[in-house]
């Protein structure tokens, strides 16, 4: 069944960086056309909603006007460029990519990060990948190359409820056999990241983040964590420097609360400290770095090692409401938009 292409196209963008009432839902944006000879252009189904839209919405990332927020999604390929090769029209697919609070998306077909998933992909399998692919591809590749983690390791997590956050929980307890002790903002979060595989919960309403630290030094006996995944960044990074232990290493992913305030390296030296400020798109760079990596999500999920908890699946009129609630911290696990036929 070959689909129509209409002209106009219902999106979420912005012209302008602002707070949530900076969004604008359009019903009759242009549908890119000219598709260049190794382009696609994907319908989309689903789009993941990641933190990350916040910064380039906020201006702590550059973001061009007017903005299609978006980075990952799963739909079908609807029309492809003379030299495309490795697709068809047809093709169901998963991808890496921007722009994609949108009903129509172009993309380079040479792209890495494009799965096909097959023709006969069903629309819960498509809900499936647009809601693991990229907070599943974060924590596979912070707990293995930000910082390795070890069996036994204290292992501290923040946002420990959030979508990369439950997803890091079940990974480091289940497949990395290492202490989780989680921190989030909610009795309810806690005992979400509990049932995921956490050892230790602390909440960040009833305990400041200084007290925390102490707990955490505590649980170790006085030692510290081996490893962080902060993605609170500047508000908990005095907890980090404070609780990790003597040759540990802080993996600072993220910034909810704001970007970590520059620091001097020397500050490293009393405990031998590692830091590392990575991002997803450095792990998965090159062809075989992406297959490796979302060949081993894929089949984690599949036996059941690593469940993705999908808390809400809001129409794309809707993202407004969608961020508000995760920028409020009134969601977890992960969150969704439907997009529109
Ligand atoms: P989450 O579902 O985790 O939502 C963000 C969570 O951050 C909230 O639920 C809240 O949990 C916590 N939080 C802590 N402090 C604040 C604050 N001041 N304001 C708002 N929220 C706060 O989002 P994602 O799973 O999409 O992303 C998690 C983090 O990982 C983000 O910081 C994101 O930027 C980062 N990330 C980084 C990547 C990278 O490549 N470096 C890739 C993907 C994600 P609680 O209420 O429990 O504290």
């Amino acid at each position: 069944t070959t689909v129509t292409i209409p002209e106009k196209q219902s999106v979420i963008y912005y012209d302008k960086t602002g707070g949530p009432e900076v969004l604008q839902f359009s019903t009759d944006f242009p549908v890119p056309s000219d598709l260049a000879s190794n382009e696609i252009l994907v319908k989309n189904r689903y789009s993941g909603i990641n933190y990350i839209e916040t910064y380039f919405r906020n201006g702590i990332y550059p973001a061009s006007f007017p903005y299609i927020p978006g980075r990952e999604a799963s739909g079908e390929i609807v029309a492809i460029g003379s030299d495309v090769k490795n697709f068809k029209i047809g093709d169901k697919i998963a991808y890496l990519g921007n722009q994609n609070f949108a009903q129509f998306t172009k993309l380079d077909s040479n792209k890495v990060s494009i799965i096909n998933v097959g023709a006969n992909a069903t629309d819960d399998q498509l809900k499936l990948y647009a809601a693991s692919l990229l907070q599943g591809l974060t924590a596979i590749t912070l707990i293995n190359e930000a910082y390795n983690v070890k069996e036994g390791d204290y292992i501290l997590v923040t946002a420990a409820a959030g979508g990369v956050g439950l997803i890091l929980v079940q990974l480091l307890s289940k497949i990395k056999k290492a202490h989780v002790i989680a921190v989030a903002s909610t009795n309810e979060k806690l005992n979400k990241a509990k049932v995921n595989g956490a050892e230790f919960l602390l909440n960040s309403s009833e305990l400041s983040y200084d007290q925390i630290a102490d707990k955490i030094l505590e649980i170790t006996n006085g030692k510290g964590a081996d490893g962080i995944f902060d993605s609170i960044g500047k508000d908990s990074f005095e907890m980090d420097m404070k609780s990790i232990k003597r040759k540990g290493t802080i993996v600072s992913f993220g910034n909810a609360s704001g970007a970590v305030s520059p620091l001097s390296i020397t500050r490293l030296s009393p405990k031998n400290v590692k830091i590392a400020r990575p991002q997803l798109f450095g792990y998965v760079t090159e062809p075989e770095e992406f297959q490796f990596y979302t060949e081993s999500l894929f089949d984690l999920i599949k036996n059941g090692d690593l469940k993705i908890d999908i808390y809400k699946v809001y129409a794309l009129k809707d993202y407004k409401t969608a961020t508000i609630e995760m920028e409020g911290r009134k969601t977890s696990g992960k969150i969704l938009l439907e997009i529109p036929n």
